[in-house]
């Protein structure tokens, strides 16, 4: 029987279109160790222009997954000539080297997150923020979700929608 295990399609973000995409993190189901570190800048495989490293380093330095809109915003205190065209161009970059995933929530922008640990996303519905938040270590997905017969996770990405406790 042919091995048709292909890798992982690379999935780049589209933020120049209006049309939602499907979220885009990579948490890994179960299975690892959960305790990676962040990738280097020096990983991904492509030339850190200055404009990338500013918006991974913007990304990186304030977690709280701003949108492109956002990080057009805040990197243009230091590259006060940057265009928001090439804000998008780095974070599909970013996105495409696997340093930065793209979170989407029904409503709303996209929104990017530079968290290489494995984790989902909590949306507090009362204040809009966004939480990284971590498996609880052990939990194997197979063991939660009742799959279709012969059918195996190979990534998840995981929304979750909340509020605090009364
Ligand atoms: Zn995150």
């Amino acid at each position: 029987m042919a091995d048709n295990h292909s890798p992982p399609e690379r999935r780049n973000p589209r933020p120049r279109s209006s049309r939602r995409a499907v979220p885009k993190s990579r948490l890994q189901p179960s299975g690892s160790s959960g305790a990676q570190a962040p990738a280097p800048p020096e990983a991904g495989g492509f030339r850190w222009t200055r404009q990338r490293r500013e918006v991974f380093a913007l990304l990186d330095g304030h977690r709280d997954h701003p949108t492109a809109a956002e990080i057009y915003a805040r990197v243009r205190e230091n590259l006060p000539d940057i265009s928001l065209a090439t804000v998008y161009n780095c974070l599909e970059t970013l996105v495409g080297a696997g340093l930065v995933k793209q979170v989407n929530f029904e409503r709303g922008p996209s929104r990017y997150c530079p968290n290489q640990r494995e984790h989902a996303h909590l949306y507090d519905e009362t204040s809009g923020e966004i939480h990284d938040v971590e498996l609880k270590p052990g939990i194997d997905l197979h063991r939660i979700f009742k799959l279709p017969r012969g059918m195996r996770i190979t990534r998840a990405e995981i929304s979750l929608m909340g509020r605090p406790r009364a």
